[in-house]
């Protein structure tokens, strides 16, 4: 599924969206999705006329298993890179069959994709939690700091260890943000005009 020019989402998968970044033939997928998954993500590069080798990096936001289930077997069909914040790998390389060899990202980390995909560190969710930013296209892709499920919010106090640090994030790291198009992992996805909306939201949430 298209959201903008160069950014789909992976049809079909469940609970999270894994995103797909396609820089002129060259892509990157932003998480995972469960450990099932796999095939699912094959099956959508294939469908949209793309092999597997193609797939570059898979960058994740963080460590659960919803986001990072499937690495073991997509790094087995496509070779990627694995991307992660240091605290996320350090979890990860201890699952099986995880690949040892994790590269860590930190807060301001630009990797090559489009005009520059920018790490934010937004700890809270998870302590090494990131989100992703295209500053010239105006996307955010907020992993679990912030859903869309019926509205925009904070992320889910039940699965958040440290709720008051992930506001506090979101109040000083993503707020202040141009952002246009907001791909959440968990909820709807909005292509234009998220700006506001966003901003509200954030504004809204308890100190
Ligand atoms: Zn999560």
């Amino acid at each position: 599924m298209q959201v903008v020019p160069g950014i789909e989402y992976v049809d079909e998968t469940s609970p999270a969206h894994i995103y797909v970044l396609d820089d002129g033939g060259e892509i990157t997928l932003i998480d995972a999705g469960l450990p099932n998954e796999a095939p699912k993500v094959l099956a959508y590069l294939e469908r949209s006329g793309r092999s597997a080798q193609q797939v570059k990096r898979i960058v994740l936001t963080h460590r659960h298993g919803d986001h990072a289930g499937a690495v073991p077997e997509l790094v087995a069909a496509t070779g990627a890179v694995v991307y992660a914040h240091a605290d996320e790998a350090a979890a990860l390389v201890e699952q099986p069959a995880m690949p040892q060899n994790v590269q860590h990202l930190q807060d301001g980390d630009v990797l090559p994709v489009f005009e520059g995909l920018h790490a934010i560190a937004v700890p809270g969710h998870t302590s090494g939690h990131l989100c992703f930013y295209l500053p010239e296209r105006k996307v955010l892709f907020t992993g679990d700091a912030m859903l869309n499920r019926g509205g925009i919010s904070g992320p889910s106090a039940q699965h958040t260890p440290d709720v008051s640090r992930a506001h506090t994030s979101l109040r000083e790291k993503i707020a202040s943000l141009e952002v246009e198009t907001l791909c959440v992992a968990h909820g709807d996805v909005i292509a234009q005009g998220a700006g506001q909306r966003l901003r509200a939201a954030i504004a809204a949430l308890a100190v």
